[in-house]
């Protein structure tokens, strides 16, 4: 149709301690889109939930930003963009604080696949602002409101993301009403286990079934009551039935996300690792596991001459068992941030993912048994060969004895159980379930009490 334009709007950094979420703001200009019939706002997809590098040290929380992909009548885009401003003030001027540095960025007309290779920068990797504007100018993006250096790098490089072709998964989003903010979530956790169980593999990242803890409600006094993870909106749907809430809902969005697809996995040599990057990279273990105080374990990965330090912390367990588990010479895949060096610490990667490609034979050497009587010799010194401590027997000529020892892990993709992964993490359910089309329009993908 000539007689329309397509926007695209994105706002990210719309929260802070305070309280606020982005995706709240979002559903709240949604609602303004929806009630205002008079500007024949047509969704084209649904609202986009896109987070971006995990590792990004001042994010608040998941570091998501919002992406709405919206056909318009041609003449009505300028005032689409300016009731996005506007909500985007008054939301700001909610919960602003100094941590939080809204950004609203627009695309009209423009194709966002210019912005695709920002996107998995930013998913993966540290973008300056200065990257994020040249981006922005070569692929005519607008930005409605002044907005804040820190906000418009999330808002200008989400617009790339989730693109056709990409995986991509729903979460649905329950919002809280106002006189509730603050108030305990009454939810009951044995629904959340119930609905879990029904629900997987259809869902995900929802219910942790080890530590028995419901994963779908935040902790802070922000408006979102709940949210629910899975595949499609159907079962999105079906599952928030099932749910025991002691409170009135206020609204529910459905977000399309790049959620649970290891979209932050790109790849990279080891020696190219810098601080709060994703790390995504293949190589062989070079030193055995270090199981540290506190059950983390580090071992370290090298590729060609370079060497990194690689960690699984404890609230990752049972990850941190299977890295115990890895020898010198194993071939892997990591995936998982990099933290910076600290005064103890040289740079290491916090692991969250491991593909055991190869496992290699373990080897160790033992000192050799006494030919007379069958006891272990010791080493009678440097050079002196062995010498048996039962029966006082010598060895001048013997070296120690390679001793194949059985090996417990077995090649395959070990991750992060679900109350210690991140947002970006792929569950290993959705191995095999990966989509590589666009979701067809729309369909009840929200409601507004
Ligand atoms: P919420 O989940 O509630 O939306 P959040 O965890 O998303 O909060 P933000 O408050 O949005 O966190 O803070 C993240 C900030 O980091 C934003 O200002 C965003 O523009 C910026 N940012 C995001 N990704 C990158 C990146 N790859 N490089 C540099 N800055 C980034």
């Amino acid at each position: 149709m000539k007689d329309t334009v397509e926007i695209h709007v994105s706002f990210d950094d719309h929260d802070s301690p305070r309280g606020g979420c982005t995706t709240h703001l979002a559903s709240l200009f949604i609602r303004v889109l929806l009630e205002k019939r008079s500007l024949g706002v047509f969704f084209k997809d649904y609202p986009l939930l896109v987070r971006l590098n995990p590792g990004i040290p001042w994010k608040t929380r998941g570091n998501g930003a919002v992406v709405l992909r919206l056909k318009v009548p041609l003449g009505v885009e300028h005032e689409v963009l300016e009731l996005a401003e506007a909500v985007s003030q008054e939301y700001s001027a909610l919960f602003r604080d100094k941590t939080s540095m809204p950004g609203v960025a627009a695309l009209v007309g423009g194709d966002p696949a210019i912005l695709h290779r920002l996107y998995k920068k930013a998913v993966s990797d540290v973008v300056t602002l200065d990257v994020a504007l040249r981006y922005a100018s070569k692929a005519g993006v607008v930005f409605p409101s002044p907005g804040e250096a820190r906000g418009l790098i999330g808002a200008v490089s989400a617009l790339g993301g989730l693109l056709e072709g990409e995986d991509h998964t729903f979460e649905l989003i329950a919002y809280r009403r106002p006189e509730y903010w603050g108030e305990p979530r009454r939810i009951s956790g044995e629904s959340v286990r119930r609905m879990a169980l029904h629900t997987q593999p259809l869902t995900f990242h929802n219910y942790d079934f080890m530590r028995r803890r419901p994963l779908i409600a935040p902790h802070g006094s922000d408006p979102v009551l709940l949210g629910i993870r899975g595949e499609y909106p159907w079962v999105l749907r079906a599952a928030l039935g099932m749910l025991e809430i002691d409170e009135p809902l206020d609204a529910w969005v459905i977000f399309r996300t790049n959620q649970g697809t290891d979209a932050h996995c790109v790849y990279r040599g080891i020696s190219e690792l810098r601080p709060y990057q994703s790390a995504c990279v293949r190589g062989v273990v070079a030193d055995p596991p270090r199981i540290l105080r506190g059950g983390h374990v580090c071992f370290s990965i090298a590729e060609d001459d370079y060497r990194h330090q690689a960690c699984v912390y404890e609230p990752a367990k049972p990850l941190n068992l299977v890295a115990a588990r890895l020898w010198r010479g194993d071939e892997i895949m990591l995936l998982g941030t990099v933290r910076p060096s600290s005064g103890t610490e040289p740079q290491t990667i916090n692991v969250e993912k491991i593909w055991v490609l190869r496992v290699a034979p373990k080897i160790i050497y033992r000192n050799p048994r006494c030919p007379r009587c069958g006891h272990t010799m010791k080493s009678a010194g440097r050079g002196k060969g062995f010498k048996c401590p039962k029966c006082g027997y010598r060895l001048r000529e013997a070296s120690k004895v390679p001793v194949k020892q059985p090996r417990l892990l077995k090649p395959g993709v070990y991750a992060s159980p679900p109350g210690a992964a991140g947002h970006l993490l792929k569950p290993l359910s959705r191995m095999g379930r990966e989509k590589h089309g666009f979701p067809s329009m729309p369909e009840h993908w929200y409601s507004y009490g």
